[in-house]
């Protein structure tokens, strides 16, 4: 339902990240998460209002310089907690939230399953952490187990991913929306602008079938065959 992100150095990510999830709730949604990369992932989530996570990372101090945020629409399996994003592999190394529906989940849920991965949600959201992990561990850098991971599914998404030892958000659309904010001191990630306005009016609008790559110094998008995008940069003149 909404997707929210942000790296940087200057702000505290759990700050951002459900300041930005409470611009979004007026979409509706059923549960809400965070996940915050610090050389292990930090994550937090629960089945309800905004204010049960609140509570619930009220005590945790979330260090770290990337980090991604989820309202949950939930699609397939029921609310839950275990059902909300973000959702882990087994290892706790890659952490995901998805907007869509992943149409294929089953047949990459079968496989995994077959190679010896437990699942602990209901959701179809669930392959994709799985499915990366399995990437980095034949060996292959973050950006391109993302890219892998992503060339497998079939459906509609939005897709932000975090992992435990790279400061980055790694994400991707495809008939979800997906919007880049560029601040002067980081950069966000929303499926809807109003989720990072107070921070900066610097936006890219991402185009079906293009990744970006955000780190604390640099942002990049690219098409689904790795040739690099020049997107434009609009700045939103409208008030949330
Ligand atoms: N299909 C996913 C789920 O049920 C994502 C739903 C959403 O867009 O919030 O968890």
């Amino acid at each position: 339902c909404g997707i929210v992100g942000y790296v940087g150095r200057n702000q505290r990510p759990d700050d951002v990240l459900l300041s930005g999830l409470s611009t979004l709730e007026y979409r509706g949604y059923d549960s809400a998460g965070i996940a915050v990369a610090n050389g292990t992932l930090q994550v937090a989530k629960k089945e309800g209002e905004l204010s049960a996570l609140e509570n619930a990372v009220s005590e945790r101090t979330f260090d770290g310089t990337a980090g991604i945020g989820h309202t949950r629409w939930s699609t397939h399996g029921p609310p839950s907690d275990r059902n909300s994003h973000p959702h882990t592999d087994e290892d706790e190394t890659v952490a995901v939230v998805h907007n869509g529906i992943i149409e294929n989940y089953q047949t990459l849920r079968d496989e995994l399953e077959a190679d010896g991965v437990s699942f602990t949600s209901e959701t179809d959201s669930e392959v994709v952490p799985h499915l990366v992990a399995a990437y980095l561990a034949e060996g292959d850098d973050a950006e391109t187990a993302f890219r892998r991971a992503v060339d497998r599914l079939e459906g509609s998404y939005a897709l932000a991913c975090v992992v435990a030892d790279e400061d980055a958000i790694f994400a991707v659309r495809n008939d979800s929306p997906l919007v880049l904010g560029i601040g002067d001191d980081g950069y966000y990630l929303a499926s809807d602008v109003p989720a990072f306005l107070e921070h900066t009016r610097d936006v890219v609008y991402l185009e079906d079938g293009q990744f970006a790559t955000l780190r604390p110094d640099g942002w990049t998008v690219t098409e689904r065959d790795g040739s690099v995008a020049d997107p434009s940069v609009t700045t939103v003149e409208w008030s949330a």
